[in-house]
């Protein structure tokens, strides 16, 4: 039989999202803070251009809401959007109180400094280290818990399983690297286990975002909200043998003009705020320019090259000395880029306190769909995204007192995976995320989302064959997530027959408020129907 402890409350994941709510709940019990590798791998970690906080008072925080509301093509939750936009600032002046050092003006007084990013209407973005802000925000989170005697920490250990007795999560089933199951019984469990980017073959998402709490969370029967709507960031890095790197919004947000192959300024042909429209617009523009008439692909760059007054090394070191591997200069070289998946903005659906469909299962951060960003995010709302409803969730899980409850765990008998079934495991994931991209990503329309689906769907039986024949392994229950989290895209994605937000179909390329101002929710039965909330 594995292992059964217990604890207060459990938390999946160590970004933003996860270990904000920890802070808090460790005022009142002992917590777990479970992750899949080591405690800074996350998106939280990779976060680079700033955090948006509206820190000058009433009118400030007005403008972010407008912001924020606006850039969710009719899709925001209000409400959510108001307590992101006049929580933050307690919660980001609270993180600095912590030991975050966010970048200042060393010749006026110190004071922070702010960067403008697309669609905000004014510069409100603070950064760290120039390029390096989640890496600040998780270093000074993770030290500020660390320092707490009732958190510990879980690090390279999975979640594979959440535990339900009557309809209650109880607790959750963890694998080590050494292969050896436990269960922790807790009186609550928040997923904050971060996004799916690597269901897409090109993501600048590190290999932990495969949508594990997401695919868990449904499997338990919650609600998944607005899946349809991802994030491609118009500007990773397109270069042959390198990684998809991010290159900021914030290069744009300095002046960094976006040029075709022709040399031409071509923003100026899609959108009135040039470089700096809505990232779902610019994300398009770059496809299209990026296709040439033969349809052989043309280069795409970000140009920096007569930008001056900053000191480009100085202010984006790390990008800089990215870029340096492999002899490229923001200062001097045109920088070829191409979109890249960045962010989910649906996920498991909650309250504003994080509540799940599922009495005992909270969930926060880029995992949960509160509706805040409606049909696309504002540049920078999710780290604070994470520190304002991590903070919310935890609150809501010491309200809510559920008992703890321990079920034991049943007697599992499974095989480990043999090199030969790694390898082909990973055909499948190779296949399944290779079509996401073709089929189900930047332009969609229904024959290519079928042929998305057929796809997910042969995948599907390469996993489901380890499965049935008892095999486990960490891969394993990636690509399970990732499958389950590819469905739920392509059943969002076919089912909203118009264009909004991150969501283009070339079939229905306008947007219908009549039918669809509304959010798309799978629920307990798979199936898709659309909510005004
Ligand atoms: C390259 C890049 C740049 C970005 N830049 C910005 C920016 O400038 N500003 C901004 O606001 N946002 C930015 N974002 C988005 C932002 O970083 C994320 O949305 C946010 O950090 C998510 O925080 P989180 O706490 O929800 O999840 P994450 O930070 O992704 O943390 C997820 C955690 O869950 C753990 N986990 C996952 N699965 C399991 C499992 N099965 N078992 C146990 N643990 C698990 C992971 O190990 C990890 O600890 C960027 C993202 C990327 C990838």
């Amino acid at each position: 039989m594995a292992l059964v402890s217990q604890i207060d409350y459990l938390v999946m994941g160590a970004g933003v999202a996860g270990l904000r709510a920890a802070v808090k709940l460790a005022a009142h019990g002992d917590v777990l803070v479970v992750t899949k590798e080591s405690l800074a791998e996350s998106n939280t970690h990779y976060a680079q251009g700033g955090i948006a906080v509206a820190m000058e008072g009433s009118n400030d925080v007005a403008l972010h809401l407008e912001d924020t509301i606006a850039a969710g093509d009719g899709l925001v939750n209000r409400a959510a959007a108001q307590a992101l936009v006049a929580e933050g600032p307690e919660r980001v002046a609270e993180l600095i109180e912590w030991g975050a050092r966010f970048d200042r003006d060393a010749r006026d007084g110190g004071e922070l400094l702010r960067t403008r990013e697309g669609a905000h209407s004014l510069p409100r973005i603070l950064h760290a280290n120039g390029d390096a802000t989640g890496a600040e925000i998780g270093r000074s989170l993770l030290a500020f818990a660390r320092a707490h005697p009732r958190i510990r920490f879980a690090e390279w250990t999975m979640v594979t399983g959440l535990v339900l007795v009557d309809g209650r999560v109880i607790g959750a089933d963890l694998l080590d690297r050494d292969g050896l199951m436990r269960r922790v019984c807790a009186c609550a469990v928040l997923i904050a286990a971060g996004g799916a980017g690597q269901v897409y073959s090109e993501t600048t998402n590190p290999a932990v975002a495969t949508g594990d709490g997401i695919a868990l969370a449904a499997e338990a029967g919650a609600d998944l909200a607005d899946m349809e709507f991802y994030q491609f960031h118009p500007t990773a890095l397109a270069l042959e043998g390198a990684p998809r790197f991010l290159l900021s919004e914030a290069l744009r947000g300095e002046g960094a003009y976006l040029r075709n192959d022709r040399g031409e300024r071509f923003m100026e042909r899609y959108h009135p705020l040039l470089e700096l429209a809505p990232r779902d617009v610019v994300a398009r523009a770059i496809t299209r320019e990026g296709m040439g008439d033969d349809g052989a692909p043309r280069p795409v760059f970000l140009d920096m090259r007569y930008v001056r007054g900053i000191n480009l090394r100085e202010r984006f070191p790390g990008i800089s000395a990215f870029l340096a591997r492999y002899q490229l200069d923001l200062a001097r070289d045109l920088i070829p880029v191409r979109p890249a998946a960045h962010y989910l903005m649906g996920g498991i659906r909650t309250d504003l306190d994080g509540r799940t469909s599922v009495r005992g299962l909270y969930a926060a951060g880029e995992a949960a769909c509160t509706g805040v960003h409606g049909a696309n995010r504002l540049a920078s709302n999710s780290l604070l995204e994470g520190l304002v409803f991590g903070s919310r969730a935890a609150k809501a899980m010491l309200e809510d007192d559920l008992p703890l409850a321990i079920a034991a765990a049943p007697d599992a008998v499974t095989a480990a995976m043999s090199s030969e079934d790694e390898d082909l495991l990973e055909i499948h994931i190779g296949q399944l995320r290779r079509a996401m991209w073709e089929h189900a990503g930047l332009l969609r329309e229904e024959s290519t989302l079928r042929e998305g689906f057929a796809a997910q769907a042969a995948a599907e039986t390469g996993i489901e064959h380890f499965i049935q024949r008892g095999k486990s392994s960490r891969r394993l229950a990636e690509a399970r997530a990732l499958n389950r989290v590819a469905r739920a895209i392509l059943q969002s994605a076919l089912a909203r027959t118009e264009s909004r937000g991150a969501h283009f179909r070339n079939d229905f390329p306008r947007r219908d408020d009549e039918r669809f101002r509304k959010h798309s929710v799978i629920g307990r039965d798979g199936r898709v129907v659309f909510e005004e909330w």
